[in-house]
């Protein structure tokens, strides 16, 4: 692939680490590459960030075909960078492209595409505990035209941000509300792709829990509200009674590839695992009788997130005394250490720039 660079000749002032937050900086520079289907992916170029020139009339502004994928760089103690199972991104990203009816994007391009673009912002990389360069690659249908058809001109940018913690807080146990009212996705639909579009739809029952003081929602399954799905952006995970307990994919989840390591290291520790579907009177009951132990999101942006407290039909269940798991701090230990550098990898998931 050949890549034409223009570098910016104004390059920005990077923010202090206790700034940083999730998501408000970008680096100096994106990548940009097109798509249509007599030229195929063209026009592969890194420019200064800055803003996109639109038509009005894009496709993604009025019908919503936009998928994105979202990884980490890692500054690791020798100074090295690192991603975290990047390919898995590459490949999701294909699987949500397919479910929108966006052209595929090579994996040895979207792998080149990172290590160019990373490569001329790596002083952007920070280097404080906890710090990371997150990255965000995402693809839009870009046509000038109102029709209702598949895209025809697609867009594939990757923009790069340094990010602090997740949370405020830090590692934190946090509230969140079960939905009972709004449903996120259904089997059929976008649910498991990527999209903007699942965003959109959960912004409501979101604001409505943060009204009430919660963090975020725990999503129900569409059809019956009965069976545990998701957590806002992250996958949902259980211990009761000894077992870890997560809703099985089945359409209408977001495959996390945090959720599938998590599986895969608990599985090569010899911890019972169940990928199964949890109704929510089955939660209720545990968290009644003291059989749930712990309860954690994950997702690449907070790693693994405790969950503190549950909330469902205005009834508060308190979870491990409102404090961090024990298993819960241990996944967080390892995890982040594999991701850092700081310890040994024996599962072959870090891929050094
Ligand atoms: C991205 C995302 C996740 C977490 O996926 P990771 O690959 O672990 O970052 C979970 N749920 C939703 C809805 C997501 O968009």
């Amino acid at each position: 692939m050949d890549i034409q660079i223009t570098k910016n000749t104004s390059p920005k002032e990077k923010p202090e680490a206790s700034v940083l937050g999730f998501g408000k900086y970008f680096t100096d520079h994106m990548f940009i590459m097109d798509y249509t289907p007599d030229k195929g992916w063209h026009d592969a170029r890194i420019v200064p960030y800055g803003p996109l020139e639109l038509s009005p009339a894009c496709t993604a502004l009025h019908y919503g075909s936009e998928i994105f994928e979202g990884l980490k760089a890692y500054r690791r103690p020798d100074g090295g960078i690192q991603l975290f199972r990047p390919l898995e991104n590459a490949r999701r990203m294909n699987r949500s492209a397919e479910r929108l009816c966006l052209p595929e994007f090579p994996e040895e391009m979207f792998m080149e595409a990172l290590r160019v673009l990373i490569d001329l912002d790596k002083d952007w990389v920070p280097s404080a505990p906890n710090t990371s360069l997150y990255i965000r690659p995402f693809m839009f249908g870009n046509d000038e035209n109102l029709g209702v058809h598949s895209v025809k001109h697609a867009t594939f940018v990757i923009i790069l941000s340094p990010v602090g913690s997740y949370y405020k807080e830090g590692l934190n146990p946090v509230k969140i509300m079960i939905e009972d009212q709004d449903v996120r996705a259904v089997r059929g639909g976008t649910g498991e792709a990527k999209c903007g579009g699942n965003y959109a739809a959960s912004n409501r029952a979101g604001e409505r829990a943060e009204k009430k003081g919660y963090s975020q929602v725990l999503w129900l399954d569409g059809v019956e509200r009965k069976y545990i799905e998701e957590v806002g952006a992250m996958n949902v995970l259980f211990l009761i009674n000894g077992v870890v307990v997560t809703p099985q994919l089945r359409g209408s989840i977001l495959p996390g590839i945090t959720r599938k390591s998590i599986i895969e290291l608990l599985k090569s520790e010899g911890y019972p695992v169940e990928e199964r579907l949890i109704s929510v009177d089955e939660l209720a009951e545990a968290m009644a009788n003291g059989t749930l132990e712990e309860a954690f999101g994950s997702g690449t942006a907070a790693v693994v997130s405790p969950i503190g407290a549950l909330i469902y039909k205005d009834k508060e269940y308190v979870v491990n005394g409102g404090k961090i798991g024990k298993l819960t701090q241990h996944l967080y230990d390892t995890l982040t250490g594999i991701q850092w550098g700081k310890s040994e990898d024996k599962f072959g998931w870090t891929v050094k720039l």
